[in-house]
Order: C-alpha cells, then sequence, then structure tokens
C-alpha cells in the first residue's frame, strides 16, 4: 500500500542510490552513451532530497509532481524529461493511500508518458524495459529484488532502437541500459520502503 510517507522513504531511498551509484549508473552509459547518466540523476537527486525536505508535500500527488518538477528541470539530457513525465504522469491520481492494483495503475501513467514522450515502447534497450515487467510483477503481487535485477540485466541482450545508443546499432547490444538500472533503483526502493 502506497501512502505519503512512505513514497517519501521511498524517494529518498531511491535519490540515495542514485547519489552513490553516481560512477556506476555513469560507466553503464560509458559505452553505449555519452557517459552521464550518473550524473544527470546524483544532480537531479541531490535536488528532489532538499526539495523534500523544503517543501514537504502533503499528499500523493503533490509528492508525485515535486519530484516530476525537480527531476525534469534539474536532471538534464534525455532522461530528465522521461523521468519528469514518469512522475507528473503519477501525480494524476486522487486518493491518499494507494493499494497495490492502484499503485500499478499509477505506474503505469507515467510510463504511458514516458513512452509517449520518448516514443518507446518495451523491448527498444530502454527505461521502459524496468517499468513495463515491473508494473506486470506488482500487479501479480510478486514483486522482487530478483525479478527487478532479472529486468535489469535482460536490457543486456537487446538492441537499441532510441536513445543514444541506437547509434551504435547491433554494438549496443552486451551492456546493460543506464535507464533502465537507474529505474531498478526506483522499483527497489520501493520494496525496501514496505510500499508492496
Ligand atoms: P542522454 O542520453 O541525453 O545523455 P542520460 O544518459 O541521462 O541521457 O539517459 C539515458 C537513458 O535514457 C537511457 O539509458 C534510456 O534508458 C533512457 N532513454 C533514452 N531515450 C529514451 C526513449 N526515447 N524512451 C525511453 N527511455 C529513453
Ligand atoms: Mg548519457
Ligand atoms: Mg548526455
Amino acid at each position: 500500500m502506497l501512502t505519503n510517507a512512505n513514497l517519501m522513504t521511498a524517494l529518498n531511498l531511491f535519490c540515495d542510490d542514485l547519489i552513490a551509484n553516481k560512477a556506476y549508473l555513469s560507466d553503464l552509459d560509458s559505452p553505449i552513451g555519452d557517459g552521464d547518466h550518473g550524473v544527470n540523476m546524483s544532480r537531479g537527486a541531490l535536488a528532489l532530497k532538499e526539495a523534500l525536505i523544503e517543501k514537504q508535500p502533503g499528499t500523493l500527488s503533490e509528492t508525485f509532481k515535486l519530484a516530476g518538477m525537480t527531476l525534469l528541470s534539474k536532471v538534464g539530457g534525455a532522461s530528465g524529461p522521461l523521468y519528469g513525465s514518469a512522475f507528473m504522469g503519477m501525480s494524476n491520481i486522487s486518493g491518499t493511500v494507494l493499494a497495490n492494483s492502484e499503485l500499478a495503475d499509477a505506474l503505469q501513467l507515467g510510463m504511458d508518458m514516458v513512452a509517449k514522450r520518448g516514443k518507446s515502447t518495451v523491448g527498444e534497450k530502454t527505461m521502459l524495459d524496468v517499468w513495463g515487467p515491473s508494473i506486470a510483477h506488482i500487479r501479480a503481487n510478486d514483486l522482487t529484488t530478483t525479478t527487478i535485477k532479472e529486468a535489469v540485466d535482460a536490457t543486456k541482450d537487446l538492441l537499441a532502437t532510441k536513445g543514444r545508443a541506437s547509434f551504435l546499432g547491433e554494438r549496443s547490444i552486451g551492456h546493460i541500459d543506464p535507464g533502465a538500472a537507474s529505474s531498478g533503483f526506483f522499483f527497489n526502493n520501493l520494496l525496501k520502503a514496505g510500499v508492496l
């Protein structure tokens, strides 16, 4: 069950992971991109941690909106507008608590915004390859750290057809997608915060 309190906990933990894994995420982005995904995401994460303390958003919708606006304005690159869209999409929900099926609906709204903005779909070696399977697992009540890791690792075998990695064509195969890895941190922290 998602509450504003555990959402704020999950977002803070997500930010902590992004900051702690700045070098790891940029290293993933080096062979198939421009090596800045960790730099981009940790900049947004620092800003979001500050914003959460400063603004103390009081509802799920406000918290999602603050995350969306902050990531949109601070992350930059391709991933800033995409993560921004995801959280802005989720801010369209109403209610003070979300049962797991309602959370899956909210995450799906976010994912649909990413897909629309990125003109992308599951299977193109992007963050959507973690969002899609993870939302399905939340619906089936069986999201685990293992299923998340499997989704992240599975991006290794995919051919990139969107974003910078697509410029490499076949040579994009064999590398984990950095946005998939950062999204893995997001879903892992929903578990860690006790949301699921
Ligand atoms: P940039 O490529 O501008 O340097 P980042 O390195 O921060 O931006 O983010 C790259 C990540 O963004 C990719 O690993 C991928 O997961 C995600 N991404 C890029 N383009 C798209 C897209 N069209 N749809 C969904 N995700 C995308
Ligand atoms: Mg990059
Ligand atoms: Mg870049």
